[in-house]
Protein backbone atom coordinates (compact mmCIF):
# COMPACT_ATOMS: atom_id res chain seq x y z
CA UNK A 1 0.00 0.00 0.00
CA UNK A 2 1.00 3.91 -0.27
CA UNK A 3 3.52 4.43 2.39
CA UNK A 4 3.40 8.17 3.57
CA UNK A 5 7.99 8.22 3.58
CA UNK A 6 8.31 7.70 -0.21
CA UNK A 7 9.91 10.66 -2.26
CA UNK A 8 8.81 10.61 -5.59
CA UNK A 9 9.78 12.16 -8.94
CA UNK A 10 7.83 12.68 -11.74
CA UNK A 11 9.93 13.28 -15.26
CA UNK A 12 7.62 14.66 -17.97
CA UNK A 13 5.13 15.78 -15.40
CA UNK A 14 3.57 18.71 -17.75
CA UNK A 15 2.03 16.44 -20.19
CA UNK A 16 -1.33 14.83 -20.86
CA UNK A 17 -0.44 12.01 -18.06
CA UNK A 18 1.92 13.54 -15.70
CA UNK A 19 0.07 16.20 -15.72
CA UNK A 20 -2.94 14.46 -13.88
CA UNK A 21 -0.46 11.44 -12.55
CA UNK A 22 1.64 14.37 -10.17
CA UNK A 23 -1.63 15.68 -8.69
CA UNK A 24 -2.51 11.58 -7.72
CA UNK A 25 0.48 10.77 -6.38
CA UNK A 26 0.54 14.46 -4.59
CA UNK A 27 -3.01 13.43 -2.90
CA UNK A 28 -1.08 9.68 -1.97
CA UNK A 29 2.23 10.73 -0.57
CA UNK A 30 1.90 14.25 0.63
CA UNK A 31 2.47 16.91 -1.88
CA UNK A 32 5.65 18.17 -0.53
CA UNK A 33 7.31 14.32 -1.61
CA UNK A 34 6.56 14.65 -4.98
CA UNK A 35 8.66 16.62 -7.14
CA UNK A 36 7.36 17.31 -10.70
CA UNK A 37 10.29 17.28 -13.38
CA UNK A 38 9.95 18.41 -17.22
CA UNK A 39 11.81 20.48 -19.70
CA UNK A 40 8.70 22.95 -19.75
CA UNK A 41 7.41 25.25 -17.25
CA UNK A 42 3.73 24.08 -15.75
CA UNK A 43 1.19 25.94 -17.54
CA UNK A 44 -1.58 24.31 -15.21
CA UNK A 45 -2.01 26.12 -11.86
CA UNK A 46 -2.62 23.07 -9.65
CA UNK A 47 0.32 21.61 -10.72
CA UNK A 48 2.45 24.59 -10.43
CA UNK A 49 1.49 25.71 -7.30
CA UNK A 50 0.57 22.03 -5.24
CA UNK A 51 4.07 21.28 -4.96
CA UNK A 52 8.06 21.49 -5.77
CA UNK A 53 8.51 21.75 -9.77
CA UNK A 54 12.46 20.89 -11.25
CA UNK A 55 13.09 22.05 -15.06
CA UNK A 56 14.54 19.26 -15.96
CA UNK A 57 16.05 17.60 -19.48
CA UNK A 58 15.94 13.84 -18.72
CA UNK A 59 18.76 13.58 -21.16
CA UNK A 60 21.04 15.76 -18.74
CA UNK A 61 22.62 13.14 -16.89
CA UNK A 62 24.58 15.52 -14.50
CA UNK A 63 21.47 17.74 -13.60
CA UNK A 64 19.62 14.28 -12.68
CA UNK A 65 22.39 13.11 -10.40
CA UNK A 66 22.22 16.03 -8.48
CA UNK A 67 18.38 16.60 -8.13
CA UNK A 68 18.34 12.80 -7.09
CA UNK A 69 21.45 13.29 -4.12
CA UNK A 70 19.30 16.30 -3.35
CA UNK A 71 16.05 14.27 -3.05
CA UNK A 72 16.74 10.73 -2.32
CA UNK A 73 14.05 9.45 -4.52
CA UNK A 74 12.61 6.16 -3.47
CA UNK A 75 10.07 6.32 -6.96
CA UNK A 76 11.06 7.34 -10.25
CA UNK A 77 7.88 7.88 -12.80
CA UNK A 78 9.65 8.52 -16.29
CA UNK A 79 6.73 9.32 -18.71
CA UNK A 80 9.05 11.98 -21.09
CA UNK A 81 8.68 10.95 -24.42
CA UNK A 82 8.44 11.86 -28.33
CA UNK A 83 4.64 10.31 -29.43
CA UNK A 84 3.96 8.41 -32.19
CA UNK A 85 2.93 10.89 -34.37
CA UNK A 86 5.42 13.66 -33.81
CA UNK A 87 8.03 10.89 -33.20
CA UNK A 88 7.68 10.44 -37.18
CA UNK A 89 8.36 14.03 -38.15
CA UNK A 90 11.69 13.56 -36.56
CA UNK A 91 12.76 10.09 -36.39
CA UNK A 92 16.30 10.34 -34.98
CA UNK A 93 15.75 12.66 -32.28
CA UNK A 94 12.25 10.54 -30.95
CA UNK A 95 14.88 7.38 -30.95
CA UNK A 96 17.27 9.36 -29.12
CA UNK A 97 14.65 11.07 -26.39
CA UNK A 98 13.46 7.75 -25.91
CA UNK A 99 15.95 5.63 -25.45
CA UNK A 100 18.47 7.83 -24.00
CA UNK A 101 15.98 9.40 -21.49
CA UNK A 102 15.30 5.65 -20.63
CA UNK A 103 18.98 4.67 -20.16
CA UNK A 104 19.35 7.95 -17.71
CA UNK A 105 16.27 6.85 -15.65
CA UNK A 106 17.23 3.34 -15.46
CA UNK A 107 21.27 4.13 -14.52
CA UNK A 108 20.22 6.96 -12.32
CA UNK A 109 17.87 4.50 -10.42
CA UNK A 110 20.57 1.80 -9.96
CA UNK A 111 23.12 4.20 -9.22
CA UNK A 112 21.32 5.99 -6.29
CA UNK A 113 19.02 2.75 -4.69
CA UNK A 114 15.62 4.47 -5.61
CA UNK A 115 13.11 1.56 -5.34
CA UNK A 116 11.21 1.56 -7.57
CA UNK A 117 10.91 2.91 -11.48
CA UNK A 118 7.65 3.26 -13.68
CA UNK A 119 7.78 3.56 -17.50
CA UNK A 120 5.33 3.11 -19.53
CA UNK A 121 5.11 1.49 -22.76
CA UNK A 122 1.96 1.48 -25.47
CA UNK A 123 -0.51 -0.44 -28.02
CA UNK A 124 2.37 0.95 -30.53
CA UNK A 125 4.65 -1.68 -29.49
CA UNK A 126 2.29 -3.89 -32.15
CA UNK A 127 2.42 -4.39 -35.63
CA UNK A 128 1.21 -5.43 -38.67
CA UNK A 129 1.40 -9.05 -38.43
CA UNK A 130 0.03 -8.96 -34.69
CA UNK A 131 -3.47 -10.45 -34.03
CA UNK A 132 -5.30 -7.09 -34.15
CA UNK A 133 -8.15 -8.81 -31.61
CA UNK A 134 -7.71 -9.31 -27.83
CA UNK A 135 -4.05 -8.59 -29.27
CA UNK A 136 -2.57 -11.59 -26.20
CA UNK A 137 0.21 -10.23 -23.73
CA UNK A 138 2.80 -12.31 -25.43
CA UNK A 139 2.37 -12.36 -29.55
CA UNK A 140 4.46 -11.04 -32.60
CA UNK A 141 5.57 -7.70 -32.63
CA UNK A 142 6.57 -5.67 -35.43
CA UNK A 143 5.97 -1.83 -34.77
CA UNK A 144 6.78 0.70 -37.93
CA UNK A 145 6.60 4.02 -36.21
CA UNK A 146 9.91 4.85 -34.47
CA UNK A 147 7.46 5.09 -31.09
CA UNK A 148 6.81 1.68 -31.49
CA UNK A 149 10.05 0.62 -32.38
CA UNK A 150 11.64 2.86 -29.06
CA UNK A 151 8.86 1.35 -26.75
CA UNK A 152 9.55 -2.55 -28.05
CA UNK A 153 12.89 -1.75 -27.42
CA UNK A 154 12.45 -0.03 -24.05
CA UNK A 155 10.68 -3.07 -22.81
CA UNK A 156 13.27 -4.99 -23.56
CA UNK A 157 15.64 -2.84 -21.66
CA UNK A 158 13.46 -2.62 -18.89
CA UNK A 159 13.27 -6.50 -18.58
CA UNK A 160 16.72 -6.87 -18.59
CA UNK A 161 17.54 -4.15 -15.75
CA UNK A 162 14.69 -6.50 -13.72
CA UNK A 163 16.47 -9.96 -14.14
CA UNK A 164 20.04 -9.11 -14.58
CA UNK A 165 20.40 -5.90 -12.52
CA UNK A 166 17.89 -6.28 -10.23
CA UNK A 167 15.98 -2.95 -10.61
CA UNK A 168 12.41 -2.76 -9.62
CA UNK A 169 10.96 -1.17 -12.85
CA UNK A 170 7.70 -1.71 -14.23
CA UNK A 171 4.94 -0.60 -16.78
CA UNK A 172 2.03 -0.73 -18.87
CA UNK A 173 1.32 -0.24 -22.31
CA UNK A 174 -1.33 2.18 -22.06
CA UNK A 175 -3.57 2.49 -24.88
CA UNK A 176 -5.14 5.85 -26.30
CA UNK A 177 -5.36 8.10 -23.14
CA UNK A 178 -8.20 10.47 -22.61
CA UNK A 179 -8.47 13.01 -19.83
CA UNK A 180 -10.68 16.30 -19.50
CA UNK A 181 -8.10 18.13 -17.74
CA UNK A 182 -5.24 18.09 -19.95
CA UNK A 183 -4.66 18.41 -24.47
CA UNK A 184 -3.00 15.46 -25.93
CA UNK A 185 0.68 15.55 -26.65
CA UNK A 186 0.89 14.02 -30.88
CA UNK A 187 -0.14 10.56 -30.61
CA UNK A 188 -2.16 8.74 -32.97
CA UNK A 189 -5.43 9.00 -30.47
CA UNK A 190 -5.47 12.30 -29.65
CA UNK A 191 -9.02 12.66 -31.72
CA UNK A 192 -10.79 11.00 -29.05
CA UNK A 193 -9.97 14.36 -26.46
CA UNK A 194 -10.13 16.98 -28.91
CA UNK A 195 -13.49 15.66 -30.51
CA UNK A 196 -14.79 16.41 -27.04
CA UNK A 197 -13.82 19.95 -27.09
CA UNK A 198 -14.97 20.62 -30.54
CA UNK A 199 -18.33 18.98 -30.22
CA UNK A 200 -18.82 21.28 -26.75
CA UNK A 201 -17.68 24.50 -28.62
CA UNK A 202 -20.28 23.66 -31.32
CA UNK A 203 -18.06 22.90 -33.93
CA UNK A 204 -17.96 20.48 -36.79
CA UNK A 205 -14.83 17.99 -35.86
CA UNK A 206 -12.88 16.76 -38.78
CA UNK A 207 -11.59 13.46 -37.33
CA UNK A 208 -8.55 12.20 -38.81
CA UNK A 209 -8.82 8.33 -38.97
CA UNK A 210 -11.80 6.45 -40.70
CA UNK A 211 -14.92 6.23 -39.50
CA UNK A 212 -14.05 2.46 -38.68
CA UNK A 213 -11.21 2.60 -37.04
CA UNK A 214 -11.04 0.83 -34.12
CA UNK A 215 -8.28 1.43 -31.06
CA UNK A 216 -8.53 0.01 -27.99
CA UNK A 217 -9.19 3.36 -25.06
CA UNK A 218 -8.68 4.63 -21.23
CA UNK A 219 -10.46 7.36 -19.86
CA UNK A 220 -7.78 8.85 -17.38
CA UNK A 221 -9.40 7.64 -14.01
CA UNK A 222 -8.64 4.22 -14.96
CA UNK A 223 -4.97 5.06 -15.89
CA UNK A 224 -4.45 6.27 -13.01
CA UNK A 225 -5.38 3.69 -10.77
CA UNK A 226 -3.63 1.24 -13.25
CA UNK A 227 -0.52 2.61 -12.66
CA UNK A 228 -1.10 3.06 -9.19
CA UNK A 229 -2.41 -0.39 -8.65
CA UNK A 230 0.88 -1.61 -10.66
CA UNK A 231 3.34 0.46 -8.51
CA UNK A 232 1.57 -0.72 -4.98
CA UNK A 233 1.21 -4.54 -6.26
CA UNK A 234 4.05 -6.70 -3.87
CA UNK A 235 6.55 -7.54 -6.23
CA UNK A 236 6.37 -11.01 -6.19
CA UNK A 237 2.65 -10.65 -8.14
CA UNK A 238 4.79 -9.01 -11.08
CA UNK A 239 5.17 -11.78 -13.24
CA UNK A 240 5.43 -9.56 -16.45
CA UNK A 241 8.73 -7.20 -16.50
CA UNK A 242 8.63 -6.04 -19.75
CA UNK A 243 4.88 -4.51 -19.84
CA UNK A 244 1.30 -5.40 -19.08
CA UNK A 245 -1.38 -5.06 -21.77
CA UNK A 246 -4.10 -3.02 -20.16
CA UNK A 247 -7.31 -2.43 -21.71
CA UNK A 248 -10.73 -0.63 -20.91
CA UNK A 249 -12.49 -0.06 -23.98
CA UNK A 250 -12.77 0.00 -27.89
CA UNK A 251 -14.20 2.14 -30.14
CA UNK A 252 -14.51 3.52 -33.70
CA UNK A 253 -14.81 7.51 -34.60
CA UNK A 254 -18.46 6.88 -35.11
CA UNK A 255 -18.94 5.07 -31.92
CA UNK A 256 -17.81 7.80 -29.78
CA UNK A 257 -19.40 10.56 -31.82
CA UNK A 258 -22.57 8.62 -31.21
CA UNK A 259 -21.87 8.17 -27.91
CA UNK A 260 -21.33 12.66 -27.63
CA UNK A 261 -24.51 13.24 -30.04
CA UNK A 262 -26.79 11.70 -27.06
CA UNK A 263 -25.74 14.45 -24.82
CA UNK A 264 -25.28 17.16 -27.62
CA UNK A 265 -27.85 15.86 -30.79
CA UNK A 266 -26.27 18.36 -32.56
CA UNK A 267 -22.84 17.41 -33.26
CA UNK A 268 -21.76 16.47 -36.37
CA UNK A 269 -18.35 14.89 -37.85
CA UNK A 270 -16.62 14.42 -40.96
CA UNK A 271 -13.22 12.05 -42.02
CA UNK A 272 -10.35 13.51 -43.85
CA UNK A 273 -7.83 10.25 -42.90
CA UNK A 274 -4.05 11.44 -43.06
CA UNK A 275 -0.77 9.53 -42.17
CA UNK A 276 -1.92 8.85 -38.80
CA UNK A 277 -4.55 6.42 -40.18
CA UNK A 278 -2.04 4.03 -41.35
CA UNK A 279 -0.25 4.13 -37.97
CA UNK A 280 -3.44 3.33 -36.32
CA UNK A 281 -4.35 0.92 -38.80
CA UNK A 282 -0.80 -1.29 -37.61
CA UNK A 283 -2.32 -1.29 -33.71
CA UNK A 284 -4.48 -3.13 -32.40
CA UNK A 285 -8.11 -2.97 -31.93
CA UNK A 286 -8.77 -4.33 -28.55
CA UNK A 287 -6.07 -5.59 -25.95
CA UNK A 288 -5.79 -8.74 -24.07
CA UNK A 289 -4.95 -7.89 -20.59
CA UNK A 290 -6.24 -11.36 -18.49
CA UNK A 291 -2.28 -11.43 -17.13
CA UNK A 292 -2.55 -7.68 -15.89
CA UNK A 293 -5.97 -8.55 -14.12
CA UNK A 294 -4.73 -12.23 -12.71
CA UNK A 295 -1.71 -10.99 -11.15
CA UNK A 296 -2.61 -7.78 -9.49
CA UNK A 297 -6.22 -7.23 -10.30
CA UNK A 298 -6.53 -5.06 -13.04
CA UNK A 299 -10.47 -3.85 -13.61
CA UNK A 300 -11.05 -0.82 -15.20
CA UNK A 301 -14.14 1.10 -13.99
CA UNK A 302 -15.34 3.35 -17.41
CA UNK A 303 -16.82 2.47 -20.65
CA UNK A 304 -18.06 4.89 -23.64
CA UNK A 305 -20.94 6.22 -22.53
CA UNK A 306 -20.16 6.33 -18.64
CA UNK A 307 -16.60 8.09 -20.21
CA UNK A 308 -18.33 10.56 -22.61
CA UNK A 309 -20.90 11.35 -19.63
CA UNK A 310 -18.24 12.32 -17.17
CA UNK A 311 -15.80 14.03 -20.00
CA UNK A 312 -19.00 16.09 -21.06
CA UNK A 313 -19.89 17.31 -17.47
CA UNK A 314 -16.56 18.06 -16.20
CA UNK A 315 -15.62 19.89 -19.70
CA UNK A 316 -19.27 22.00 -19.00
CA UNK A 317 -17.86 22.63 -15.82
CA UNK A 318 -14.36 24.27 -16.45
CA UNK A 319 -16.27 25.84 -19.25
CA UNK A 320 -18.66 27.91 -17.14
CA UNK A 321 -15.74 28.33 -14.24
CA UNK A 322 -13.70 30.09 -17.35
CA UNK A 323 -16.51 32.16 -18.49
CA UNK A 324 -16.87 33.61 -14.75
P1 LIG B 1 2.98 14.33 -23.50
O1 LIG B 1 3.65 14.59 -24.82
O2 LIG B 1 1.67 14.97 -23.23
O3 LIG B 1 3.97 14.72 -22.31
C1 LIG B 1 5.33 14.45 -22.32
C2 LIG B 1 6.03 15.45 -21.42
O4 LIG B 1 7.42 15.16 -21.43
C3 LIG B 1 5.84 16.90 -21.87
O5 LIG B 1 5.38 17.71 -20.80
C4 LIG B 1 7.23 17.32 -22.31
O6 LIG B 1 7.53 18.70 -22.06
C5 LIG B 1 8.11 16.40 -21.46
N1 LIG B 1 9.44 16.23 -22.04
C6 LIG B 1 9.75 16.12 -23.35
N2 LIG B 1 11.08 16.03 -23.49
C7 LIG B 1 11.63 16.09 -22.25
C8 LIG B 1 12.94 16.07 -21.77
N3 LIG B 1 14.00 15.99 -22.60
N4 LIG B 1 13.15 16.13 -20.43
C9 LIG B 1 12.09 16.25 -19.58
N5 LIG B 1 10.80 16.30 -19.99
C10 LIG B 1 10.57 16.21 -21.33
O7 LIG B 1 2.89 12.74 -23.32
P2 LIG B 1 1.82 11.92 -22.45
O8 LIG B 1 0.65 11.68 -23.32
O9 LIG B 1 1.65 12.54 -21.14
O10 LIG B 1 2.58 10.53 -22.32
C11 LIG B 1 3.37 10.22 -21.20
C12 LIG B 1 3.97 8.84 -21.40
O11 LIG B 1 2.93 7.88 -21.56
C13 LIG B 1 4.87 8.73 -22.64
O12 LIG B 1 5.96 7.90 -22.35
C14 LIG B 1 3.97 8.07 -23.66
O13 LIG B 1 4.71 7.35 -24.59
C15 LIG B 1 3.12 7.17 -22.78
N6 LIG B 1 1.84 6.85 -23.40
C16 LIG B 1 0.89 7.84 -23.56
C17 LIG B 1 -0.31 7.53 -24.19
C18 LIG B 1 -1.38 8.59 -24.39
O14 LIG B 1 -2.42 8.29 -25.01
N7 LIG B 1 -1.21 9.79 -23.88
C19 LIG B 1 -0.54 6.23 -24.66
C20 LIG B 1 0.46 5.27 -24.52
C21 LIG B 1 1.64 5.59 -23.87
Amino acid sequence: MANASETVLVIGACGQLGSELTLALRDLYGPANVVAADVAAPRQADLRDSGPFEQVDVLDKKVLADLATRYRFSQIYHLAAVLSASGEKNPKFAWHLNMEGLFNVLDLALEQQVGKVFWPSSIAVFGPHTPRQHTPQHTVMDPNTVYGISKQAGERWCEYYFRKLGLDVRSLRYPGLIGYKSLPGGGTTDYAVDIYHKALNGQTFECFLNQDTYLPMMYMPDALKATLDLMHAPAAQISVRDSYNVGAMSFSPEEIAGSIKKHLPGFDIVYKPDARQQIAASWPKSVDDSVARQDWGWQPAYNLDTMTEDMIANLKRLKAAQAV
